[in-house]
Formats: structure tokens, sequence, C-alpha cells
């Protein structure tokens, strides 16, 4: 079997070569790639997506599975060559059902979309991007019915997110959380709301960028294997498990901007540098699920991140960073600051509260564009309808409406949205088992030391990269599905003492 599967591990990392090669181009694109670089760029990633696609579909792939079937049967389920043969058989049987051309009209559209966006944002011109998103619609529809036998349009889309889980398992997790979350929205803003106006000033960017890369220095985000450079709408992307790169934005007149998008991509990073480094090249080297993914930059940037205990380690090394506007804030009025929960327009700035309410808007526009139910013209009005109905508030425009978010602009219409509020699920389902197996961490936060806590995430999720589906990995490590229960258990808890709720 030996042959075989290193030409399966051969063919397998081409491939990675070739889609590391175009998350490069992409990489720059979102970085520093002046907007004549566009079209040619654009034309080069669907180049690189087009070639991946072709030579992982190709039939001697199929038959290196086939032939090495006996092999993966013959071993244990969570062996790293049963698994690696197992996750390549499960995405193969997904992308050959996908014709090449499609992924590469889809990528140069995405790319010319995106570039589009990036202008008509700032311009408040949701009409300059309209007919690409309508064109967009269009692939994601393309895309969905390359999958016959669905149950609703975006499960397949959903699927390659967040495999296991379908439109419905989603709207009936989300509408449990709805359950819960509006009673404690309506109970918090019935309270006077928090003075965060110390945020509100004036953080020159270079002090704020120091500050927070010594903060994810300490988390354990190793520089070594990455960096960290500016752009539109952050991201994390990788080249390979040993240049695993963040990306921020700062907003010198709002130091929760930056440092929070700091500790939130930082968070996705670390879980791709925990990954086993003998699965570098192989599709087992990444995360397993846009939920598990989100849970690890939520859990990094909120739970611990905007908890007190790490506040009364970090707030005076800020108060020094920054005297002239900290210097007289009490501790207590910061951390009501940054925890201020109030129903706002924007998804990103919005508070853990309120957040998962921001994704399940999106997420029902994205089911009822793919039904054919809401069409994009009419998608910046159902925007404003939906926020003054589960938000109570109206943007005053499409750039703080519609245009917000890049995720239609740059990918699908489908299944991009959902993996956020998972992913706050699961970070308050594993974060309580760390607890239980570490009582300590806490305490261990507030001296600014984050070693436990790294190492039972490195142990228990981050080395297995996709070797476990999400259901599996939750399964294992909590010993039950995906559940609500703990993660409303700790909004309770937490925001219950800043509210008196
Ligand atoms: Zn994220």
């Amino acid at each position: 079997m030996e042959p075989k599967l290193q030409a399966l591990k051969t063919r397998l990392t081409e491939v990675n070569d070739l889609q590391m090669a175009a998350a490069l181009l992409q990489w720059d694109q979102s970085t520093y790639m002046p907007s004549g670089g566009a079209g040619a760029r654009g034309r080069q990633m669907a180049t690189l997506s087009r070639i991946a696609h072709e030579k992982f579909t190709d039939a001697a792939v199929g038959q290196l599975l086939d032939d090495l079937t006996a092999y993966e049967q013959s071993l244990p389920f969570d062996h790293d060559d049963a698994s690696l043969i197992r996750v390549t058989r499960r995405e193969f049987a997904k992308s050959v059902k996908i014709p090449s051309a499609l992924i590469s009209e889809m990528n140069q559209h995405f790319a010319q979309t995106y570039q589009v966006w990036t202008e008509a944002r700032p311009a408040n011109d949701f009409a300059r991007v309209r007919p690409l998103l309508e064109k967009t619609l269009e692939l994601s529809r393309r895309m969905a019915e390359c999958f016959p036998g669905y149950t609703h349009i975006a499960d397949p889309l959903i699927d390659f997110a967040d495999a296991g889980m379908k439109a419905n398992d989603v709207r009936r997790v989300f509408s449990e959380l709805r359950a819960e979350l509006v009673p404690l929205v309506k109970a918090i803003t019935d309270q006077p709301p928090a003075d965060d106006s110390c945020l509100r000033q004036f953080y020159p960017e270079a002090k704020q960028w120091a500050f927070g890369e010594g903060v994810i220095r300490d988390y354990g985000y190793d520089f070594q294997r990455g960096r960290q450079d500016k752009t539109h709408h952050p991201f994390m992307t990788k080249f390979g498990l040993g240049d695993i790169r963040i990306t921020t934005r700062f907003n010198e007149d709002d130091l929760g901007d930056g440092l929070f998008s700091t500790l939130h991509e930082s968070g996705h990073a670390m879980y791709e540098q925990g990954i086993t480094m003998a699965y570098d090249g192989l599709p087992l080297a990444n995360g397993t699920s846009a939920g598990v993914h989100e849970s690890q930059s939520r859990l990094w940037e909120n739970i611990v991140g905007r908890s007190r205990g790490f506040w009364e380690h970090y707030y005076p090394r800020l108060q020094a960073t920054f005297p002239e506007n900290l210097k007289s804030v009490p501790l207590d009025t910061f951390y009501r600051a940054i925890n201020k929960v109030q129903k706002s327009l924007i998804r990103v700035d919005a508070d853990e509260v309120t957040y998962n309410l921001h994704v399940m808007i999106r997420f029902d526009l994205e089911l009822a564009l793919l039904e054919g139910s809401l069409a994009i013209r009419d998608l910046p009005e159902a925007w404003h309808t939906r926020y003054a109905s589960d938000l109570g508030v109206t943007a005053p425009d499409d750039r703080d409406g519609v245009l917000q978010d890049v995720h239609w602009y740059s990918f699908n219409i489908g299944g991009v949205f959902q993996g956020y509020t998972l992913g706050n699920i699961l970070s308050g389902l594993y974060y309580a088992k760390a607890l239980e197996a570490h009582p300590d961490i806490p305490a261990q936060i507030g001296r600014g030391e984050f070693g436990t806590l790294h190492n039972w995430l490195r142990e228990n999720i981050y080395q297995h990269g996709a070797k476990y589906t999400a259901p599996e990995l939750t399964e294992r490590v909590t010993g039950g599905p995906l559940r609500i229960a703990p993660y409303i258990s700790y909004l309770k808890t937490k925001y219950g003492e800043l509210y008196g709720v």
C-alpha cells in the first residue's frame, strides 16, 4: 500500500500547492495590490483554482482512493492514514460533481465583484454591485444544483462550510437560541446604556498595532510562522502550516475595532498553527468547519479577550500605552465599555449578546434569495426591514446596510453566515469543557497566562485539523452534540453581573 499512499499524497500536495499559491494571490489582492491589478489577478486566481480542481478530480485520484480502501479499512478510524483517505474520499466525491468551468467562472467573478465592492461600499452605491450580485446568486444556485437531492437549495452550500448541518438544522438551533436571546437583549437594553466614550477617542494606529501584537504574542500566536497586515475586512489565511497570516484594520477614533479584530483573527490562526505538522500540504491540514474555526476566534476574542480577568492583567499596560485617554478611567468603566450591549447596525462591531441576531438576519436573507422568494433588487429594502424588526434600528444608507459585509461580494450567497453563530455556540461549549478539566484557567487569564487553555485547545481541537468532522469533534470533546446551554449560561452569567439582570 505504501507506493499507492505515497502517490496519493504527492498528488494531494500538488493540489495543495496550487491552492496555496491562489491564496497568496488573494492575500496580496486584499492587502497590497494596486486596484489596477484586479483584472489580471482575477484571471490568475481563476486559472490556479481551475488547475487545482482538475488535478484533484482526476480519475487517477479516484482510482488511488479505490485501491486504498482495503488499507483504510484495516486501520483504526482515527489513524492518520485512514483519516487522510476518508477525508480525501469525502472531498473528492463532492468535487467531482462540480465542473471545472464553474469553479473558474466563480473565482473570476468573485475577484471582480470584490474589487467593485471595495469601491461601491464607501460610495454607498449598491446599484454598482447589483448586477454582479445577481450573477453571484445565479452561480450559487448553479453550484447547489450540482448536488441534486437536497431538501433545501442552501443545503449543499452549507455543507461546504459546516458539513453535517442542513438549512433546517440551522433554523432549529437558531430559533432555540433566538428564544433565549431576545428576552436577554430586552432586559439589558431596558437598563441605562454603558458609557463607552473612553473607547471613542483618538488612539494612534501605531500604538494600537503594538499593543494588539503584544497580546496575541502572549496568547501564543507564533510570529515565526505568521505575520499581521492591514486590509478592508480582516481575515486569516495560510500558505502552509509554517506561514499562517492574519490581517486587521484600525480605526483611530475607536479602540475596539482593531484590537478585537486582531484578537479574533489570532484565534483562527492559532487553530491552524496547532495542527499536526505532519499533515502539512494535505487535506487534513485545515480547520474542520466554519463553525469550529469561528469557535476559536470568538473564544480568544470574547470569552478571553473581553473577560474581567484578562483586563485586570492588561488594563494597566493599556493605560500606560494611552495615558492621555485612559489614565483617569477606572477598570470597571473600561470593562463595561468593551462589553456594552446595544442594538446596532454593524455585525462586526456588535456585542456578544446581539451579535447572533445580526447573523440570523443574513442567514434568513440568504435562504430567501436562494429560494427565489427575494430578488437582489429588493435586498437593500429587505435588509432595512429586518433590522428594524429584529434590532429596532435602521441604517441611513446601504453602506451600513446590505453593503457592510464582504461575504456576498467575494463568495457564494448561501452557507457563509451560519458558521459565525454555530461558532459562538461551540465556543461556549468547548470553553466549559476546558474549565471542567482546568478550573484554574480564569485565574491564569487574570495573570496573563494562557498556556493551559492554549494547550487544552491544541490537544483537544487544533492538532486534529480536519481529521474529525465538526459533529465528530464536538462529540469527542464534549461527550455530546452541539447544544446551546453552556453558551447561554456563559452569556447570562457575564451579562447578568454586568447589567444586574
Ligand atoms: Zn472569524
